[in-house]
């Protein structure tokens, strides 16, 4: 079989707008932000997470034909071990690090991940099943309890490893291997007189046939990802059924409702994002990508009804979702706890995944504001400055009991967000027709081909620590373009120059995005302004939890304060209303960012006495304080956190 370039690249006559994203490997971050966060993760979290999985044993579920080791996770309650879905991680992994291969080729890293392969066609079953749990240790239970043990979930993240090995390297043995199970499962399921009328409760393969299908072309693979979103809570629940062949009570559902994996009702009928977070953000990417390919307006619309949801909300102030760690995902609107925020690192990540989709449909900067949101806080506060500590919960305050870890008793986000930043490049343009969309800002060159003409963008640049961007073109012909450049949200005075010419932004705007129409030539520059002053933030009067409290934020980037940089608990502060904030770039910082300098009170214990209460409020003492950015707190000495200050 040959395979199509990129399927999505084609130009069809389509209800949506239908950009598409400029690949990864066309974007080169030399300099500025990124260049240091890429070159981390390259270098050193892609070959520790390789030890890491082997030495937890993640790589040992590959023996097949060894009898199983006893298990090192535990079944849980739900029927599930962590050790069902192993495989999803080791899937992660090489999707991340296949990112990285094209343009930093490394015989080390392929050579660890066609082991991998070798042994994973060598234990997929004839019929093409393959989940490592299933083939050695129970597989007369394949395919008997998809509500709980995530075995196409787990198939999702290979299929998706296999893609992007096969770009990157041009090796097809995975992509054969995977394709093939995707077979099974076709055969399998789906709503044709003997199939099991099925779908998995936590999603990830559904946006994975999507990827598939945009490599191989092959309708059937757009056709499976099709069904599982459609079949998605009908009812009478698949679920329910399944249980009862298990000899079990449905009613026995240890989380108690479906909506726990957005499966309660037909997913277009779904008006607010519930359950599960990764699960919902998974779920909801998937229907951004079937809305593109099948040009279909009731998943868009839904989309678009879950999106404002999310953000209007449900959503963190730095990106993070899903609030509760006893479903790891949402409890009712407006609940935003700080201490015992769950926000998964995977969940903003994912979220990230959902409202790239959105902009491509819809070239609107709300959703790339949501990127840019999780981008700079809630997502890259899941990995630490060396590049091999990580959280998993994202919390907005603490008391000192949150540290990174080195490796987690559920490890999915470390390779979550480091295949996020190995392909980060994509989220930065998209392109169609004589049109270039420009998402984010950061140092970094991008090369395209648009209408058979090459085209060189060189962001120069130290945003977000900085306002200006200067966006230089390099053609090799005068060609007509149109540049669609996102004004970001956050900014409230940004201005426009085209080699030297203010433009009117205000009639340009376009859904959040400056449209600049023109011939251009070799050497045109646009620069860009956004005033990034400080700006103090308060939550909607529901969020109980911010009341009287003030966030931090410059630019996109979420600050909180640290009590490594004040000597006591951030808790005790208290912001006047109209403190001074003054940003310094601070070089010493963890490879250098801008902190906010300040006045503030401080609650003075030294007077208080040995009672826990009394009848005056305590005295307060005036002093400095600074903060930080939120995504790069946890890498110093230990102590309490704060994102939202108390507010005098
Ligand atoms: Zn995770």
């Amino acid at each position: 079989m040959s395979l199509p370039q990129n399927k999505a690249a084609e130009v069809k006559p389509r209800a949506f707008e239908r950009f598409v994203p400029v690949d990864h490997t066309r974007v080169a971050f030399d300099g500025g932000f990124w260049q240091s966060w890429s070159e981390t993760v390259r270098s050193v979290t892609i070959p520790t997470q390789h030890r890491r999985l082997e030495e937890e044993g993640f790589l040992e579920v590959l023996d097949f034909e060894k009898p199983p080791s006893p298990l090192v996770r535990p079944i849980q309650p739900s029927g599930l071990s962590m050790q069902h879905f192993f495989d999803s991680d080791f899937g992660k992994w090489i999707e991340a690090a296949s990112y990285t291969l094209k343009n930093h080729p490394d015989p080390d890293i392929e050579a660890k991940i066609d082991a991998i392969v070798e042994r994973l066609e060598h234990g997929q079953m004839p019929d093409g099943y393959l989940n490592s749990w299933f083939i050695r240790r129970e597989p007369d239970k394949r395919w008997t309890n998809l509500r709980d043990l995530h075995e196409m979930y787990s198939m999702g993240h290979l299929i998706e490893g296999a893609v992007a090995y096969f770009e990157a390297t041009g090796k097809r043995r995975f992509l054969d291997v995977m394709i093939r199970a995707v077979d099974h499962i076709i055969d399998t399921f789906g709503t044709e007189p003997g199939k099991l009328r099925g779908y998995d409760a936590h999603e990830e393969v559904e946006l994975a046939l999507v990827k598939l299908y945009r490599l191989t072309g092959d309708p059937r693979h757009l056709k499976l990802a099709t069904y599982f979103v459609d079949e998605r809570g009908r009812m009478p629940s698949y679920f329910d059924e399944e249980t009862r062949r298990r000899g079990e009570n449905p009613a026995d559902y240890v989380y108690g409702t479906y909506a726990y994996s957005q499966a309660h009702m037909p997913v277009r009928n779904q008006t607010q994002v519930v359950g599960h977070a990764v699960r919902a953000m998974y779920l909801l990417s998937a229907m951004a990508d079937l809305a593109y390919e099948n040009d279909d307006p009731s998943l868009k619309h839904a989309c678009d009804r879950l999106f404002d949801n999310l953000i209007g909300r449900q959503l963190y102030i730095t990106g993070g979702l899903g609030p509760s760690a006893s479903n790891e995902g949402f409890t009712r609107e407006y609940d935003l706890p700080n201490t015992t925020a769950y926000a998964e690192t995977c969940a903003a990540v994912a979220l990230g995944l959902w409202s790239h989709r959105m902009a491509q449909l819809d070239l609107d900067s709300k959703f790339t504001d949501a990127l840019e949101t999780i981008l700079f806080n809630g997502a890259l506060s899941g990995i630490s400055r060396d590049g091999e500590h990580y959280f998993y919960e994202n919390v907005l305050e603490s008391h000192g009991q949150h540290r990174r870890w080195k490796w987690h008793y559920c490890p999915c986000c470390p390779t979550n967000i480091a295949r996020f930043i190995t392909s980060l490049g994509q989220y930065f343009y998209s392109a169609k027709r004589d049109e270039i969309a420009v998402h984010l800002y950061g140092a970094n060159t991008a090369e395209l081909e648009i209408q058979g003409q090459f085209v060189r963008l060189r962001q120069e640049t130290s945003y977000p620590w900085d306002k200006d961007v200067l966006l230089a073109l390099g053609l090799v012909a005068p060609t007509r373009l149109t540049f669609r450049l996102r004004i970001p949200g956050w900014c409230r005075n940004a201005r426009l120059w085209v080699n030297g010419e203010q433009m009117d932004l205000g009639a340009s705007l376009e859904k959040g995005y400056a449209v600049v129409n023109r011939e251009w030539v070799d050497g045109d520059e646009i620069r860009l302004t956004f005033e990034m002053p400080v700006e103090r933030l308060y939550a909607h009067p529901a969020v109980g939890e911010d009341a009287q409290r003030v966030a931090l934020k410059r630019g996109p980037v979420v600050y909180c304060v640290e009590e490594t940089d004040i000597g006591t608990e951030p808790q005790r502060l208290r912001i006047s209303a109209d403190t001074n904030l003054t940003p310094r770039f601070d070089e010493t910082l963890l490879g250098g960012a801008v902190v906010l300098e300040g006045e503030a009170l401080e609650a003075d214990a030294e007077d208080w006495g040995p009672t826990l209460y009394r009848n005056r409020p305590p005295s307060l003492k005036g002093r400095t304080f600074k903060a930080i950015p939120y995504h790069l707190w946890a890498n110093r000495d230990e102590g309490a956190m704060q994102v939202w200050l108390t507010e005098k």
